[in-house]
Protein backbone atom coordinates (compact mmCIF):
# COMPACT_ATOMS: atom_id res chain seq x y z
CA UNK A 1 0.00 0.00 0.00
CA UNK A 2 1.81 3.62 -0.89
CA UNK A 3 0.27 6.65 0.59
CA UNK A 4 0.90 9.55 -1.43
CA UNK A 5 -0.07 13.89 -1.58
CA UNK A 6 -1.57 14.34 -4.59
CA UNK A 7 -3.43 17.16 -5.72
CA UNK A 8 -7.18 16.57 -7.15
CA UNK A 9 -8.64 18.49 -10.09
CA UNK A 10 -9.57 21.49 -8.01
CA UNK A 11 -5.47 22.09 -6.49
CA UNK A 12 -6.62 20.52 -3.22
CA UNK A 13 -4.26 18.25 -2.14
CA UNK A 14 -5.44 14.73 -0.63
CA UNK A 15 -4.68 12.00 1.22
CA UNK A 16 -4.20 9.28 -1.68
CA UNK A 17 -3.74 5.43 0.02
CA UNK A 18 -4.93 3.50 -2.77
CA UNK A 19 -3.41 0.60 -4.82
CA UNK A 20 -3.92 0.36 -8.44
CA UNK A 21 -3.83 -2.29 -11.57
CA UNK A 22 -3.32 -0.30 -14.47
CA UNK A 23 -5.11 -2.57 -17.36
CA UNK A 24 -3.89 -0.91 -20.20
CA UNK A 25 -0.18 -0.31 -21.19
CA UNK A 26 1.86 -0.31 -23.86
CA UNK A 27 5.47 -1.61 -23.89
CA UNK A 28 6.62 -1.75 -27.66
CA UNK A 29 10.35 -0.11 -26.17
CA UNK A 30 11.60 0.04 -29.62
CA UNK A 31 8.40 1.20 -31.95
CA UNK A 32 9.27 4.21 -32.99
CA UNK A 33 6.10 5.95 -32.83
CA UNK A 34 5.70 5.21 -28.91
CA UNK A 35 9.51 6.23 -28.42
CA UNK A 36 8.51 9.51 -29.81
CA UNK A 37 5.41 10.51 -27.72
CA UNK A 38 6.98 9.20 -24.39
CA UNK A 39 9.81 11.96 -24.84
CA UNK A 40 7.44 14.52 -25.75
CA UNK A 41 5.66 13.63 -22.57
CA UNK A 42 8.81 13.67 -20.39
CA UNK A 43 8.58 9.66 -19.75
CA UNK A 44 11.08 8.01 -19.40
CA UNK A 45 10.50 4.79 -21.58
CA UNK A 46 12.33 1.51 -20.44
CA UNK A 47 11.14 -1.05 -17.94
CA UNK A 48 12.94 0.02 -15.19
CA UNK A 49 11.85 3.49 -14.93
CA UNK A 50 8.05 2.14 -15.93
CA UNK A 51 8.60 -0.07 -12.88
CA UNK A 52 10.01 2.55 -10.61
CA UNK A 53 6.80 4.83 -11.71
CA UNK A 54 4.74 1.85 -11.34
CA UNK A 55 6.05 1.90 -7.11
CA UNK A 56 6.25 5.48 -6.99
CA UNK A 57 2.05 5.84 -8.25
CA UNK A 58 0.90 2.64 -6.05
CA UNK A 59 0.62 0.71 -9.17
CA UNK A 60 0.79 -3.16 -8.22
CA UNK A 61 0.47 -4.68 -11.63
CA UNK A 62 0.11 -3.60 -15.33
CA UNK A 63 -1.55 -5.46 -18.52
CA UNK A 64 0.97 -5.22 -21.00
CA UNK A 65 -0.72 -4.58 -24.98
CA UNK A 66 0.75 -6.22 -27.90
CA UNK A 67 0.52 -3.59 -31.16
CA UNK A 68 2.18 -6.19 -33.20
CA UNK A 69 4.08 -9.79 -33.05
CA UNK A 70 8.00 -7.71 -32.63
CA UNK A 71 5.57 -6.32 -28.98
CA UNK A 72 3.68 -9.80 -28.61
CA UNK A 73 6.89 -11.41 -28.07
CA UNK A 74 8.32 -8.90 -26.25
CA UNK A 75 5.53 -8.16 -23.55
CA UNK A 76 5.31 -12.20 -23.17
CA UNK A 77 8.85 -12.17 -22.34
CA UNK A 78 8.71 -9.65 -19.60
CA UNK A 79 5.50 -11.72 -17.81
CA UNK A 80 7.37 -14.50 -18.09
CA UNK A 81 10.39 -12.61 -15.63
CA UNK A 82 8.16 -10.41 -13.75
CA UNK A 83 4.66 -11.68 -12.19
CA UNK A 84 3.63 -7.90 -12.14
CA UNK A 85 2.88 -7.65 -16.16
CA UNK A 86 -0.15 -9.33 -17.32
CA UNK A 87 0.43 -10.04 -21.26
CA UNK A 88 -1.96 -9.77 -24.17
CA UNK A 89 -1.66 -10.40 -27.47
CA UNK A 90 -2.34 -7.48 -29.57
CA UNK A 91 -3.76 -8.55 -33.56
CA UNK A 92 -2.38 -6.78 -36.25
CA UNK A 93 -5.02 -7.08 -39.36
CA UNK A 94 -4.09 -3.91 -41.28
CA UNK A 95 -2.73 -6.59 -44.17
CA UNK A 96 -5.46 -8.71 -44.30
CA UNK A 97 -3.02 -11.39 -45.48
CA UNK A 98 -1.90 -11.46 -42.25
CA UNK A 99 -4.68 -13.19 -40.64
CA UNK A 100 -3.35 -16.84 -40.69
CA UNK A 101 0.14 -15.39 -38.93
CA UNK A 102 -1.56 -14.03 -36.38
CA UNK A 103 -3.94 -16.59 -35.88
CA UNK A 104 -1.30 -18.96 -35.89
CA UNK A 105 0.89 -17.32 -33.19
CA UNK A 106 -1.71 -16.76 -30.75
CA UNK A 107 -3.32 -20.06 -30.81
CA UNK A 108 0.90 -20.91 -30.06
CA UNK A 109 0.87 -18.67 -27.61
CA UNK A 110 -2.29 -19.82 -25.53
CA UNK A 111 -1.50 -22.90 -25.38
CA UNK A 112 1.96 -22.38 -24.32
CA UNK A 113 0.22 -20.56 -21.26
CA UNK A 114 2.77 -17.37 -23.02
CA UNK A 115 -0.41 -15.12 -23.14
CA UNK A 116 -3.54 -13.91 -20.92
CA UNK A 117 -5.76 -12.10 -23.70
CA UNK A 118 -6.42 -11.16 -26.79
CA UNK A 119 -6.72 -7.15 -28.38
CA UNK A 120 -8.45 -6.70 -31.33
CA UNK A 121 -8.12 -2.83 -33.08
CA UNK A 122 -11.62 -2.25 -33.97
CA UNK A 123 -11.12 1.15 -36.19
CA UNK A 124 -7.32 0.90 -37.00
CA UNK A 125 -8.48 -2.68 -38.54
CA UNK A 126 -11.24 -2.30 -40.67
CA UNK A 127 -13.41 -4.86 -40.01
CA UNK A 128 -16.73 -4.51 -37.51
CA UNK A 129 -16.18 -6.46 -34.03
CA UNK A 130 -19.42 -9.07 -35.52
CA UNK A 131 -17.12 -9.37 -38.72
CA UNK A 132 -17.26 -12.86 -39.28
CA UNK A 133 -13.30 -12.74 -39.69
CA UNK A 134 -12.76 -12.23 -35.67
CA UNK A 135 -14.68 -15.26 -35.19
CA UNK A 136 -11.75 -17.52 -35.27
CA UNK A 137 -10.44 -15.73 -32.79
CA UNK A 138 -13.60 -15.16 -30.26
CA UNK A 139 -13.13 -19.51 -30.36
CA UNK A 140 -10.05 -19.49 -29.66
CA UNK A 141 -10.70 -16.91 -26.82
CA UNK A 142 -13.69 -19.76 -25.71
CA UNK A 143 -11.10 -22.28 -25.70
CA UNK A 144 -8.65 -20.69 -23.49
CA UNK A 145 -11.16 -18.86 -21.57
CA UNK A 146 -9.02 -15.87 -22.09
CA UNK A 147 -10.69 -12.21 -22.06
CA UNK A 148 -11.03 -10.08 -25.74
CA UNK A 149 -9.66 -6.15 -25.55
CA UNK A 150 -11.67 -4.58 -28.17
CA UNK A 151 -10.38 -0.88 -29.09
CA UNK A 152 -12.95 1.37 -29.66
CA UNK A 153 -13.75 4.72 -29.81
CA UNK A 154 -11.41 7.61 -31.20
CA UNK A 155 -8.24 6.37 -33.04
CA UNK A 156 -4.31 7.27 -32.69
CA UNK A 157 -3.99 8.45 -36.08
CA UNK A 158 0.05 7.73 -35.95
CA UNK A 159 -0.42 4.32 -35.40
CA UNK A 160 -1.61 2.84 -38.66
CA UNK A 161 -2.19 4.38 -41.89
CA UNK A 162 -5.84 4.57 -42.05
CA UNK A 163 -8.53 4.44 -39.10
CA UNK A 164 -12.09 4.15 -39.71
CA UNK A 165 -14.46 5.21 -36.31
CA UNK A 166 -17.70 3.33 -38.03
CA UNK A 167 -15.29 0.54 -36.71
CA UNK A 168 -14.23 1.48 -33.80
CA UNK A 169 -17.60 2.59 -32.37
CA UNK A 170 -19.11 0.14 -29.63
CA UNK A 171 -22.53 -0.93 -30.81
CA UNK A 172 -21.27 -3.98 -32.84
CA UNK A 173 -19.82 -5.04 -29.55
CA UNK A 174 -23.82 -6.08 -28.27
CA UNK A 175 -23.96 -8.55 -30.84
CA UNK A 176 -20.68 -10.37 -30.35
CA UNK A 177 -21.47 -10.21 -26.26
CA UNK A 178 -24.74 -11.73 -26.81
CA UNK A 179 -23.40 -14.68 -29.42
CA UNK A 180 -20.63 -15.19 -26.96
CA UNK A 181 -21.88 -15.38 -23.41
CA UNK A 182 -18.44 -17.24 -21.89
CA UNK A 183 -15.83 -14.68 -23.22
CA UNK A 184 -15.69 -11.19 -20.82
CA UNK A 185 -15.22 -8.46 -22.87
CA UNK A 186 -13.72 -4.97 -22.42
CA UNK A 187 -14.12 -2.03 -24.04
CA UNK A 188 -10.80 -0.04 -23.73
CA UNK A 189 -11.32 3.63 -23.79
CA UNK A 190 -14.93 2.97 -22.99
CA UNK A 191 -15.92 3.99 -26.25
CA UNK A 192 -14.99 7.66 -26.06
CA UNK A 193 -16.46 9.77 -27.62
CA UNK A 194 -19.52 7.65 -27.70
CA UNK A 195 -19.35 6.69 -23.77
CA UNK A 196 -23.08 6.60 -22.85
CA UNK A 197 -23.31 3.94 -26.10
CA UNK A 198 -20.07 2.02 -24.01
CA UNK A 199 -22.09 2.32 -20.86
CA UNK A 200 -25.07 1.02 -22.29
CA UNK A 201 -23.41 -1.93 -23.69
CA UNK A 202 -22.09 -2.59 -19.87
CA UNK A 203 -25.58 -2.21 -18.18
CA UNK A 204 -27.17 -4.47 -21.20
CA UNK A 205 -24.93 -7.68 -20.90
CA UNK A 206 -22.72 -9.16 -17.69
CA UNK A 207 -19.75 -9.92 -20.05
CA UNK A 208 -19.04 -6.41 -21.04
CA UNK A 209 -16.22 -4.15 -18.91
CA UNK A 210 -14.64 -1.11 -19.78
CA UNK A 211 -11.50 0.27 -19.38
CA UNK A 212 -10.74 4.36 -18.87
CA UNK A 213 -8.14 4.68 -20.40
CA UNK A 214 -6.65 6.94 -23.43
CA UNK A 215 -9.44 9.70 -22.98
CA UNK A 216 -7.41 12.87 -22.61
CA UNK A 217 -3.72 14.09 -22.81
CA UNK A 218 -4.20 16.12 -19.99
CA UNK A 219 -0.25 17.68 -20.46
CA UNK A 220 -1.66 19.23 -23.78
CA UNK A 221 -5.38 19.96 -23.33
CA UNK A 222 -5.97 20.70 -19.55
CA UNK A 223 -9.55 21.66 -19.89
CA UNK A 224 -10.38 18.19 -20.97
CA UNK A 225 -9.74 16.89 -17.52
CA UNK A 226 -13.23 18.26 -16.06
CA UNK A 227 -15.45 17.07 -18.87
CA UNK A 228 -13.82 13.41 -18.57
CA UNK A 229 -14.26 13.41 -14.98
CA UNK A 230 -18.24 14.16 -15.39
CA UNK A 231 -18.21 11.91 -18.16
CA UNK A 232 -16.16 9.08 -15.89
CA UNK A 233 -19.38 9.26 -13.05
CA UNK A 234 -21.81 8.68 -15.68
CA UNK A 235 -20.11 5.93 -16.77
CA UNK A 236 -19.88 4.19 -13.73
CA UNK A 237 -23.85 5.32 -13.16
CA UNK A 238 -25.17 4.02 -16.23
CA UNK A 239 -22.18 0.78 -17.11
CA UNK A 240 -22.01 -0.17 -13.15
CA UNK A 241 -19.34 0.12 -10.58
CA UNK A 242 -18.33 -3.26 -10.83
CA UNK A 243 -17.79 -3.01 -14.95
CA UNK A 244 -15.40 0.06 -15.15
CA UNK A 245 -11.52 -0.75 -15.15
CA UNK A 246 -8.65 1.71 -14.35
CA UNK A 247 -6.15 2.08 -17.16
CA UNK A 248 -3.73 4.84 -18.63
CA UNK A 249 -2.81 4.25 -22.03
CA UNK A 250 1.22 4.87 -21.33
CA UNK A 251 3.43 6.17 -22.20
CA UNK A 252 0.88 8.11 -24.05
CA UNK A 253 -0.56 9.72 -20.61
CA UNK A 254 1.65 9.59 -17.22
CA UNK A 255 0.12 8.14 -14.19
CA UNK A 256 0.11 10.81 -12.49
CA UNK A 257 -2.12 12.48 -14.98
CA UNK A 258 -4.67 9.41 -14.69
CA UNK A 259 -4.42 9.15 -10.81
CA UNK A 260 -5.79 12.72 -10.61
CA UNK A 261 -8.53 11.84 -13.29
CA UNK A 262 -10.47 9.14 -10.62
CA UNK A 263 -9.15 10.87 -7.08
CA UNK A 264 -12.11 12.54 -5.34
CA UNK A 265 -14.62 11.25 -7.20
CA UNK A 266 -15.63 8.08 -6.01
CA UNK A 267 -16.28 7.03 -2.57
CA UNK A 268 -13.16 4.89 -1.09
CA UNK A 269 -15.17 1.41 -1.41
CA UNK A 270 -16.55 2.41 -5.33
CA UNK A 271 -13.02 3.45 -6.17
CA UNK A 272 -11.41 0.53 -5.15
CA UNK A 273 -13.48 -1.86 -6.76
CA UNK A 274 -12.39 0.57 -10.17
CA UNK A 275 -8.84 1.17 -9.47
CA UNK A 276 -8.22 -2.43 -8.42
CA UNK A 277 -10.35 -5.19 -7.59
CA UNK A 278 -12.86 -4.85 -11.21
CA UNK A 279 -9.33 -5.50 -12.66
CA UNK A 280 -8.05 -8.38 -9.95
CA UNK A 281 -11.39 -10.27 -10.56
CA UNK A 282 -11.78 -9.50 -14.68
CA UNK A 283 -8.00 -10.75 -15.16
CA UNK A 284 -8.04 -13.84 -12.63
CA UNK A 285 -8.54 -17.14 -15.26
CA UNK A 286 -11.32 -18.41 -12.07
CA UNK A 287 -13.70 -15.45 -12.66
ZN1 LIG B 1 -3.62 1.64 -25.98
Amino acid sequence: MVTMEIKNFTGKNIAQDQKFIDTHVHLCFNTPIFKRIASQNKITFSLDALEMEMDKNGIEKAVAIGIDMVSNRLISEIARKSERFIPVFGINLENKSNFRFYFDNAKKMLRDGKISGLKIYLGYDHFYANSRVWEPFYRLASEYQVPVVFHTGDTWDAMRKKEFLKYSQPLAIDEVAVNHPDIKFLLAHAGNPWIDEAAEILFKNPNCYADISGWFFEERNPALLGLMRRKLVDLVTVGGSNKVLFGTDWPLVSFHSYIRLVTGLFKPAVLKKIAYSNAKRFWSAKD
